[in-house]
């Protein structure tokens, strides 16, 4: 088969010979043959020195690599790269876990397949496509994981329909590729059961990203009246209310989410009178609320910066936000505060904190710097993959 050859300009090619996973649409000299967005081209320097073999992308990253090797993706090449994922879940202890079913199986370029997320929970898998590339094999690749995943995995859903470029124009329905689960599926994570919404819940039914820094909490929880912030289905309240809280409120303005975090209390405490939800903004909710009513607060909002330049607006976000929890926290209170936004990296997520508490004038100190667990791994040459960044604070 023939593929499309993408030629850089002079000295364009350092950085895939650095292996970094993506070749921007500048750096390109010229094309040649005729690639249609999706499709495997390979890479080559100005020099005629072939560079590497990925897929075709419209936009400001024009490939993203696959391969450094020359190889063709075909069947057993999917296979290959999500064996290798596989064994490192299983070398990290997630596989097989009567505690935990629930983890990330392919975290795109950290897993060398950009483009592609897949989350396990228990018997059915959660495929993700970002790009057209991985949409156009996407029944590849579900084979490819029921086939490593050995008899554990008996169900792909197939969830792209808000993660595929918009003017992509495929057609991306939801829905499975393989097999089918009732609503009665249950993830669980050290213990704790939830209720997972992959046909109508955020990314892929579950915020997997946030289970180690989840658990951490429940450290910190005893005796605590505790506010989980931007809650979802409820993650952190749980490990507060196992850890022994005395007070736990969840908030959160989408209905849907307070819904079924009420649903997960009933699963793990049922009746216990400790919790209780709220169906809010955020902001409005810390607006109105009382000092010193709470010495554990959790603020893990959603990505306030999606694309660089609303950087500036995303970091006002976060200073506004963080001033406010700095504000109100009782003396000798413990701040979880998170941003998961990709276009924030770690020093400005830190000097926005840093600015909301110099607005508060209290002392605070860093007891933790928190991010990503170990299956979202990062890419030592694509640093764009660590997106979440998070901090437990001591303030007095
Ligand atoms: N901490 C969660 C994940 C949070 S995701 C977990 O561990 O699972 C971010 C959440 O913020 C989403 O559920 C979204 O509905 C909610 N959200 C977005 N804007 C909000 C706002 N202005 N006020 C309250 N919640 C908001």
């Amino acid at each position: 088969m023939d593929f499309a050859k993408i030629f850089l300009k002079p000295k364009k090619e350092d950085s895939l010979l650095r292996f970094h996973p993506w070749v921007f649409s500048g750096a390109i000299q010229r094309v040649v043959g005729n690639p249609k967005e999706g499709d495997v081209v390979d890479v080559y320097s100005s020099g005629n020195e072939y560079l590497a073999t990925g897929h075709y992308q419209v936009g400001s990253i024009a490939v993203r690599i696959l391969s450094f090797e020359g190889e063709h993706p075909d069947q057993a090449f999917w296979e290959k790269r999500i064996s290798e994922a596989f064994l490192l879940r299983k070398r990290l202890g997630l596989v097989d876990n009567t505690f935990n079913n629930t983890y990330r199986l392919v975290h795109g370029e950290g897993d060398c397949l950009p483009g592609l997320v897949v989350d396990v929970y228990g018997p059915t898998a959660v495929l993700q496509a970002h790009s057209v590339g991985m949409h156009m094999v996407r029944m590849e690749l579900a084979q490819a994981i029921v086939k490593v995943m050995e008899g554990r995995v008996e169900n792909v859903y197939y969830k792209s329909e808000t993660t595929l470029p918009f003017k992509a124009n495929v057609d991306s329905e939801n829905g499975y590729l393989i097999g089918e689960c009732d609503d009665q599926c249950l993830a669980m994570e050290y213990g704790l059961k939830f209720h997972v919404d992959w046909l109508r819940g955020q990314k892929t039914g579950f915020f997997v990203d946030q289970r180690e820094n989840r658990s951490l909490l429940e450290k910190y929880a005893k005796d605590r009246n505790v506010l989980n912030m931007f809650c979802y289905t409820g993650g952190f309240s749980f490990y507060a209310m196992r850890g022994g809280a005395r007070l736990v409120h969840s908030v959160d303005s989408s209905a849907k989410a307070i819904d079924l975090t009420n649903k997960n209390v009933e699963l793990n405490f049922p009746g216990d009178p400790r919790h209780e939800a709220f169906a809010t903004d955020a902001f409005k909710f810390l607006d109105d609320m009382e000092k010193d009513k709470y010495d554990l607060i959790v603020l893990d909002p959603p990505a306030f910066a999606k694309h660089r330049e609303v950087l500036r607006n995303a970091l006002q976000g976060y200073k506004k936000l963080n001033a406010k929890a700095f504000e109100k926290i009782k003396k000798g209170g413990v701040l979880f505060t998170f941003s998961c936004s990709q276009a924030v990296n770690k020093e400005q997520f830190r000097l926005a904190v840093f600015s909301a508490a110099a607005i508060s004038g209290r002392n605070v100190r860093i007891l933790h710097q928190l991010t990503q667990p170990a299956d979202h791994p990062i890419n030592i040459y694509h640093p764009e993959g660590e997106y979440l960044k998070g901090l437990v604070l001591y303030v007095e």
